[in-house]
C-alpha cells in the first residue's frame, strides 16, 4: 500500500509511533525514525523495520529545536532523497492542576507537542509538496477536544494540534497533500502504563467499549490516512478512543 514512498514518523523508538512505523513499513514505506533519548529502542525498532524489507535510519532530535529539527530533516532528506509521508507523533506529558502546574511544564508540554510539529512540518513541507501523494498526519489526543483536569498544559498542545492540522491541510491542498489528525483515547503504552485505579474503572464505567486501546488501534488508521485510498480526507480530526468522547 505504501511501496516507493518514505515515511518520517517522530517518537518512533516506541509507543504509538513505533507501532505506527513498522505498520508503515509492513506496508512497503522506507522509515526514518526520530527518537530523544532511547537510541537502543529506535536502533531495534530499524532492525524491526529492515526486517520486513525495507530500508530504516534512526535519528536522535528534541522536535521542540526549531535547529535540532531542520538539522535532522536536511539528514532525512539527504539520506533518502525526498518524504513522502509525516507522521508528528512524539508527545510528553507533565499533569498538574493548573494551579500547580509550573512555567516550565507548560512550556516544555508545548514545545514538544505542538511546537515540535511544527518545526518538522515547516522543514520536510517542501519535500512532501513534490510527492505525488503527500501526507502529514498529527497524533492529538482526545484531551485536546474534550479538555481533561491536571492537563492543561497538554490539553493545549493538543487542540493546537487540531488548529494546526486544519491550517496546513487548507495550505498545502493545492499540492495535493493531505493532514489530518487522529485524537486517541486511552491507548496502552509506557505513556499509560501507570494508570491509577480511578482511570481503570473510568475505562470500565465511560469508555462504551470497555476497553484501553491498543497501538494498533491507531496504527491502522495512521497506514490507512498515509494510503492512496485516503486521498480525498483532509483537515480531518479522527478519534480512536472506544466511543469515550461521542
Ligand atoms: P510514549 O510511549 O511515551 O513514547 C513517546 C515517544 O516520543 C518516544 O519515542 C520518545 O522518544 C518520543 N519523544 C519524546 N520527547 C521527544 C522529543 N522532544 N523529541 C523527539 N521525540 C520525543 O508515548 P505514546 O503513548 O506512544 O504516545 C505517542 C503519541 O500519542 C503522543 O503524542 C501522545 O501524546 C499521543 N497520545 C497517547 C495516548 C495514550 O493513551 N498513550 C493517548 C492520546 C494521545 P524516546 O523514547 O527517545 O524518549
Amino acid at each position: 500500500m505504501l511501496e516507493g514512498k518514505t515515511a518520517v514518523v517522530t517518537g518512533a523508538s516506541r509507543g504509538i509511533g513505533q507501532a505506527i512505523a513498522l505498520q508503515m513499513a509492513a506496508n512497503g514505506a522506507d522509515l526514518a525514525i526520530i527518537y530523544a533519548g532511547g537510541s537502543e529502542a529506535a536502533e531495534e525498532a530499524c532492525v524491526k523495520a529492515a526486517g520486513l524489507g525495507v530500508s530504516a535510519r534512526a535519528y536522535k532530535c528534541d522536535v521542540s529545536d526549531f535547529e535540532q529539527a531542520k538539522a535532522a530533516s536536511e539528514g532525512i532528506l539527504s539520506d533518502f532523497g525526498s518524504v513522502d509521508i509525516l507522521v508528528n507523533n512524539a508527545g510528553i506529558i507533565k499533569d498538574n492542576l493548573l494551579l500547580r502546574m509550573s512555567e516550565a511544564d507548560f512550556d516544555a508540554v508545548l514545545g514538544v507537542n505542538l511546537k515540535g510539529a511544527f518545526n518538522m512540518t515547516k522543514h520536510l513541507a517542501r519535500s512532501i509538496m513534490r510527492s505525488p501523494a503527500g501526507r502529514i498526519i498529527n497524533i492529538s489526543s482526545v484531551s485536546g477536544l474534550m479538555g481533561n483536569p491536571g492537563q492543561a498544559n497538554y490539553a493545549a498542545a493538543k487542540a493546537g494540534l487540531v488548529g494546526l492540522t486544519k491550517t496546513v491541510a487548507k495550505e498545502l491542498a493545492g499540492k495535493g497533500v493531505t493532514c489530518n489528525a487522529i485524537a486517541p483515547g486511552f491507548i496502552e503504552t509506557a505513556m499509560t502504563a501507570a494508570l491509577p485505579a480511578s482511570v481503570i474503572e473510568y475505562i470500565d464505567t465511560s469508555v462504551p467499549l470497555k476497553r484501553i486501546g491498543s497501538v494498533a488501534d491507531v496504527a491502522n488508521l495512521a497506514v490507512f490516512l498515509a494510503s492512496d485510498q485516503a486521498s480525498y480526507i483532509t483537515g480531518e480530526v479522527i478519534k480512536v478512543d472506544g466511543g469515550m468522547y461521542i
